[in-house]
């Protein structure tokens, strides 16, 4: 594996938790930094929040540890959270960091999708908080084992040593002093994150959604409405599209990130077409699960291209007898790597390789 491969495996095996060079231009909201969330103001009353190290960005900044990016929605009376971090602990600092938006409280949180980096401090919500999701989240969550298996399992053993391990090197490498004392700073924020990650496994208690549904639930807050829709299979089984009508603002969870998701969980044909529904919604803005706010449809258009490839080049190794490992190892997604530029090397990262290959066993798919 070369070094831009590894960094690409790396950013894949954190789920891309921690940012990359993004294809587009992002648009520039105004910022409310809090403590552990950068909070980008996108229409009155919703903000786009993501987990910071030291209030700096990629490279040096980023904390793997807290999460998705979230959707923090203040209402008339109340504040709707769109996901809930990766911990218990990092749930509490977001609700810190919330009060520095509105003194309101979180009476709703809706999971886009089962895995752990947008659920797992559901168990911080009381019984007066409702957590919706769809059908499939509950039962995910709940017969899943999910601490027990991907993506939480291998996240979690190499993403924090694998940060510290990144930081430590860059340190090294690094000419600039500014630079080399922010990532000092980073490290040391790391190894202490890890050590709270680790600790707070034991505080981890999946909590499946109390409110489901199957097709379309919408929610009315004040004079917001928030639609809640199921769109297809794709990322999961269950990926919810939070839509807000009349800010155009559309909320995708990882069923569209601004760069590469995890393809461990998917459904890969319904994905493309889910993704088509996701484009005839009226949107202006996408605030993804991970990476940055977009405008620009030709990018799902462009990640539909890339998971078409990713199949065509899956199974014409999978005919030739090549095992899911090292096609994850040949697959030649660079061309994408425009659109996408955490694309830095040939290969794939291999738990969605090895989905490919087990979702053309449950399909019949040649
Ligand atoms: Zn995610």
């Amino acid at each position: 594996m070369n070094s831009r491969t590894a960094a690409f495996a790396f950013c894949i095996s954190l789920l891309c938790l921690i940012g990359g060079a993004q294809a587009q231009k992002a648009p520039i909201y105004p910022v409310v930094q809090g403590k552990y969330y950068k909070f980008e103001k996108i229409a009155d009353g919703v903000y786009y929040a993501s987990p910071e190290l030291n209030g700096t960005p990629f490279p040096f900044g980023s904390n793997p540890f807290f999460g998705a990016n979230l959707v923090v929605i203040v209402n008339k009376d109340d504040v709707v959270l769109v996901d809930s971090p990766t911990t218990p602990r990092a749930a509490h600092a977001l609700l810190e960091d919330i009060k520095r938006l509105t003194s309101k409280p979180v009476r709703t949180v809706i999971n886009t999708h089962w895995h752990y980096d947008h659920t797992d401090a559901n168990s911080v919500f009381g019984p007066d908080v409702q957590i919706i999701a769809h059908d499939y989240v509950r039962q995910a969550i709940k017969k899943f084992d999910i601490l027990n298996n991907e993506p939480f399992r291998s996240s979690h053993r190499n993403s924090g040593p694998a940060l510290v391990a990144r930081f430590q090197k860059q340190i090294v490498a690094e000419k600039n002093p500014a630079h080399k004392a922010a990532l000092q700073r980073n490290l040391a924020d790391a190894q202490a994150a890890l050590k709270e990650f680790v600790g707070d496994i034991k505080a981890i208690k999946p909590t499946p959604p109390n409110v489901t549904y199957s097709d379309r639930l919408v929610l009315h807050r004040g004079t917001r409405e928030i639609q809640l829709l199921f769109l297809g299979r794709g990322h999961t089984g269950g990926d919810t599209v939070v839509f807000l009508p009349r800010e155009r603002i559309v909320a995708t969870g990882d069923l569209m990130e601004s760069r590469l998701a995890y393809m461990g969980s998917a459904f890969f044909d319904e994905w493309i077409k889910t993704l088509g529904a996701l484009k005839q919604l009226n949107w202006a803005v996408t605030l993804p699960g991970h990476g940055v706010p977009f405008t620009d449809k030709g990018l799902v258009t462009a990640y539909q291209a890339y998971l078409a490839d990713v199949m065509a080049q899956a199974a014409k190794l999978r005919a030739q007898g090549v095992s899911a490992d090292d096609a994850a190892r040949r697959v030649d997604l660079t061309a994408h790597a425009k659109d996408f530029p955490d694309i830095e090397g040939v290969g794939a990262e291999v738990r969605g390789i090895r989905r490919v290959y087990a979702w053309m066993d449950e399909t019949g798919r040649k």
